[in-house]
């Protein structure tokens, strides 16, 4: 039987959240096609991970602990994913949507002559085939898509798939990569790395994201708006307008040229609902938007609408906050 491989992502030298969803994707097609699923975990002194991905739903894990793969190098990375590729022979190759994975995903599927689809969001096995759903025209409109080459290759958003387990008591195998990297020179090198401002907590893992936009006016309003997230235990978000006015580092940019998020609960604030920005946040299960605009567009997609100068409701919503959780 072909299987499912997914490629797994390390991030603080832990298994990656988005890594664990796509474990939890690809757990939830072998329920139904009975196919085995395999974990390739790529790096440098990291074999003592490969029960966690066991847990996580792999049935066995192909590691390659290298200490040239210390660092990503694409070409590194390509060449053992090839090998991990060729001894499994997988219909389905699964990454994460995190930045490495979606370099080395078309390079191994030109590599592979197999199909890509990137940013899925989800899987729906229908007979022998897998149909995948995917966001587009800036994620106005969704299309369902199938592979029919040998294999396909699939990059997935974050928080769009379930965890699976953990469970402590899956068994599966463990199988050592050996691939020879002596000839291989890294195409890049890294010169310099600047840790990227979090505030509270990793934006695109927040459950509660609370963004500004052009209408807060001036970096000082988005600070009722970190207060607002701190409370929370959520993360701040802003429009690209508001990043490039200054008012909020690149970093906290959502949308189509910025992150993608998909918190429980998503705050939009003087937001006005572009196209643009709605591609970054609108897999949010619950959407409050306030806005003193009522033709906003912003209030077509949210579940609370507030009409009103934000002024005029962010300190008795964080006043009334703070008293609920005192
Ligand atoms: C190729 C391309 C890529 C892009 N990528 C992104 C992206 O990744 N992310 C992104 O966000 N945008 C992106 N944009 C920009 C996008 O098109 C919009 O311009 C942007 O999202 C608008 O930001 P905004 O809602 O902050 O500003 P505006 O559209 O100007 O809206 C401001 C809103 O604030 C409201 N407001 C004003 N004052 C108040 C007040 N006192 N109280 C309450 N509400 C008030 C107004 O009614 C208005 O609705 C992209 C554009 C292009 C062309």
């Amino acid at each position: 039987m072909p299987g499912i491989l997914v490629y797994a992502s390390i991030v603080c030298d832990a298994v990656s959240m988005p890594t664990r969803e796509i474990l939890g994707a690809a757990r939830g097609v072998a329920a139904k096609t009975g196919e085995p699923v395999s974990a390739a975990l790529l790096g440098s002194g990291i074999s003592s991970l490969t029960q966690d991905l066991i847990e996580a739903g792999a049935d066995s894990v192909h590691v390659c602990d290298n200490e040239k793969l210390w660092e990503f190098h694409a070409n590194a990375y390509l060449k053992v994913l090839a090998d991990i590729a060729a001894s499994v022979n997988p219909r389905m190759i699964i990454f994460p949507g995190e930045a490495a994975a979606i370099e080395l995903a078309p390079r191994l599927a030109h590599r592979l002559k197999g199909g890509l689809i990137t940013d899925c969001i989800g899987f729906e096995v229908r007979e022998d085939a897998v149909i995948f759903t995917k966001p587009v025209y800036g994620s106005k409109a969704l299309a369902r898509m199938r592979v029919d080459g040998p294999t396909a290759l699939v990059t997935v958003r974050p928080r769009t798939q379930e965890p699976f387990g953990p469970d402590q008591n899956r068994k599966g195998d463990v199988v050592t990569v050996e691939t020879a990297l002596g000839d291989i020179a890294p195409e890049t090198r890294t010169v310099e790395r600047v840790e990227e401002e979090v505030f509270e907590c990793i934006l695109e893992e927040a459950n509660v994201v609370v963004s500004g936009g052009r209408g807060m006016k001036d970096p000082e309003s988005f600070q009722q708006l970190r207060e607002l997230a701190t409370l929370l235990n959520g993360a701040m978000g802003a429009t690209r307008v508001a990043v490039d006015q200054g008012m909020v580092p690149p970093s906290c940019q959502i949308g189509l040229t910025g992150k993608i998020v998909a918190p429980e609960v998503y705050f939009a604030v003087g937001i006005s609902g572009a196209s643009q920005h709605i591609a970054g946040m609108s897999g949010s299960k619950y959407i409050v938007a306030i806005n003193s605009d009522p033709d906003a567009p912003i209030f077509s997609i949210s579940n609370v609408g507030v009409v009103e100068d934000y002024r005029n409701v962010m300190p008795t919503l964080i006043d009334e906050l703070r008293k609920a959780l005192a």
